[in-house]
């Protein structure tokens, strides 16, 4: 989803499905193992080192990421009372943090938030506990761009986070999480290992940034004229590097749906989009590990990313499965899903 915003230009979100039928806010939470049932926490390390003595640690907590994350549900839980309903609207932006490292500065509040939002904005201790677990599942060199988190909230469900970069500072992102929507650990989970995929994959030294299309990216001109002068994948914020992991993604899934998508995206009515892209998704049944995925390149790739972090290696060849395993063919993603899975084990662990 994109959004114009003062200094905050290009946003890449993780959005309700709001728009499939049967599916709810949070459909894109991947039901991880087969068996879900909740277990005390007590018991999760235990399991993992016995596990762990005879095989592979990663896949252990994989089997268990469900149960572990249903443990550690409550240290994550917003304030108590009726959450607000989704307000249909932008969503409102209720604290600000500034990011030095691991720390998190002093909470800005914004003035004039709806009521039924301030006790969510005030509710530090719980906005602090979602950047804690942020940092402790991904690993400090990989999330140095994000100089910013922004609570916000547009009510329950709609938008879920997003990661937002700076126009003027195009190295710098934030993070911004709907502070109504954390309430399920699973959930959170995989939102932030979404909002993360579109920092790796889209990150400087991936696209070459190019302000006047992230000004005008609605102006139909603009984009066909950034489209012409790159011979890659052009992305919502500029032309991607030849070997960015964005192009060789869309290289190898999307040349043959693409032109298809185009004429989607650009319905300019919303309801009118809304079953566009609906039609689109389910034209390609196996093309897309959930419906978001279908929403755009960049989606894609963040959702087949979220799905390659927590779910077990796929056995299968479909083409969506094909999008999960295609991060396995790069060293440094094994690496990383492996310190995330494990950072929420751990995390879950010591937590007790
Ligand atoms: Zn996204």
């Amino acid at each position: 989803m994109k959004a114009g915003r003062q200094f905050l230009i290009v946003v890449f979100a993780a959005v309700g499905i709001g728009f499939l039928l049967a599916c709810n806010s949070i459909a894109s939470a991947p039901d991880i193992s087969s068996t879900s049932t909740a277990e005390p926490s007590a018991t999760i390390q235990s399991t993992l080192t016995a596990v762990c003595k005879s095989g592979n640690c990663t896949d252990a907590c994989i089997a268990k990421l469900n149960s572990v994350m249903e443990a550690s549900d409550q240290p994550l839980s917003p304030p108590k009372g009726a959450a607000p309903q989704n307000l249909k609207t932008n969503p409102v932006i209720l604290t600000v943090y500034q990011v030095q490292g691991d720390q998190l500065g002093s909470p800005n509040f914004i003035p004039n938030v709806p009521a039924d939002l301030v006790s969510y904005q005030k509710a530090t201790d719980v906005q602090q506990k979602v950047w804690e677990y942020f940092i402790a599942i991904i690993p400090r060199d990989q999330r140095k761009e994000i100089t910013q988190f922004i609570i916000s909230s547009d009510g329950r469900g709609g938008l879920l986070a997003s990661v937002v970069q700076f126009s003027n500072n195009p190295k710098d992102w934030a993070l911004n999480v709907d502070i109504v929507d954390t309430t399920k650990p699973r959930n959170l989970s995989f939102t932030l290992i979404h909002e993360f995929g579109h920092l790796l994959t889209l990150n400087d030294s991936q696209i070459a940034l190019d302000t006047n299309l992230m000004a005008h990216s609605d102006d139909p001109q603009i984009v066909a004229q950034a489209a012409a002068s790159c011979p890659q994948y052009l992305a919502s914020d500029g032309c991607s590097q030849p070997d960015s992991y964005i192009n060789q993604f869309f290289a190898k899934f999307w040349p043959r749906i693409y032109n298809e998508w185009i004429e989607v995206n650009a319905a300019k009515d919303e309801s009118n989009y809304i079953g566009l892209l609906t039609h689109f998704y389910r034209s390609h049944p196996t093309q897309f590990i959930s419906p978001y995925a279908a929403t755009s390149p960049e989606e894609d790739i963040a959702e087949s990313w979220a799905y390659f972090v927590l779910m077990k290696k796929p056995a299968d060849d479909s083409i969506a499965h094909q999008k999960v395993l295609f991060f396995y063919d790069f060293p440094e993603f094994v690496q990383l899903r492996e310190e995330i899975v494990n950072g929420i084990c751990h995390y879950a662990a010591l937590d007790q």
